[in-house]
């Protein structure tokens, strides 16, 4: 079974009705790619830019964040690479930016909340994301967005910071923004966003549908991607894209658990994104998905 999940590695990957599923997968560092051919996925479906953010450093510029993301956006020779905006908080903690004393961080100012409360730090990424997107196939993807004025507020900040590199004749590029659906009431209300992609973070909305957190083992039990509650979430929001015809894939650890595999597909979901090493093994989940 080895043998034929590295065979299936290199090759774009079908169900039997002759539907392309695509395989992208998710790095959290340039090591993650490093020795890894681009001919295994279909792009990267999830960049988090959290490395760039180290503990103990000061804020990376804007030079550093582009010469980063041109860097990984050029391993992918041609291939769509989506980067998440800084995920920090919860699980995430960066220095200098998130607030050590919440009491509940998980619960608190996180993600793009914080983002949009830090609007200096997060123009610097969104600067050098849309200069690198002139050269590459690049998408940025929000994360932790909970409510539809989030979303408008950062595409917003992107319009403005767009204008911004044009009135200084700095070549940029607006590329598709989307939002990752993490919290459940993304999921339930994924049709009032004017998101251009989801994408599913089952790690998250896992946690935050089932009460129980990503990191606590007495209660990994509950911390179940396949209960039909967040099933049903993930549902919804497949059912969202097809409304507003906006692409749906998903890049939680969901994606790469091969007893749930079939369960996505049958969901209808057509875009997977998992850890490099879990590539191979997932093709071969779908092709035997295709077979029964
Ligand atoms: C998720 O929450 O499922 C996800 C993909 O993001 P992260 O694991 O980085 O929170
Ligand atoms: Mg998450």
């Amino acid at each position: 079974a080895n043998a034929h999940a590295e065979e299936l590695e290199a090759k774009p990957a079908f169900l039997s009705d002759g539907t392309r599923i695509e395989v992208m997968i998710n790095i959290a560092s340039p090591a993650d790619i490093k020795g890894c051919s681009p001919e295994i996925c279909d792009g990267i479906g999830l960049v988090r830019t959290e490395f760039l953010f180290e503990p103990g450093h000061p804020l990376p510029n804007e030079e550093s964040q582009y010469a980063a993301y041109m860097a990984i956006a050029a391993w992918a020779s041609g291939r769509p690479v989506t980067f998440r905006t800084l995920d920090a908080g919860g699980d995430k903690p960066v220095l200098g930016l998130t607030d050590a004393s919440e009491s509940n961080p998980f619960l608190g100012l996180r993600g793009l909340r914080l983002s949009l409360a830090r609007p200096e730090a997060f123009r610097v990424q969104l600067r050098a994301l849309t200069r690198a997107a002139v050269h590459h196939d690049i998408r940025i993807m929000l994360p932790m967005v909970t409510v539809p004025s989030e979303f408008a507020e950062a595409s917003a900040l992107l319009d403005a910071v767009v204008a911004g590199l044009v009135r200084e004749g700095t070549a940029c590029r607006r590329p598709p923004l989307g939002m990752m659906v993490e919290v459940p009431a993304a999921a339930l209300g994924a049709l009032r966003f004017a998101a251009d992609f989801y994408s599913i973070g089952s790690n998250d909305l896992t946690q935050y549908t089932m009460a129980a957190a990503r990191d606590i083992s007495t209660v990994a039990a509950l911390h179940d991607a396949s209960n039909p509650a967040v099933l049903e979430l993930m549902g919804r929001t497949v059912g969202a894209g097809r409304v507003r015809k906006v692409p749906v894939s998903i890049c939680g650890d969901a994606a790469a658990d091969m007893r749930l595999v079939p369960q996505l597909l049958g969901l209808g979901l057509t875009s997977l994104s998992v850890p490099p090493a879990f590539v191979g093994r997932v093709k071969a989940a779908i092709e035997s998905f295709a077979n029964v």
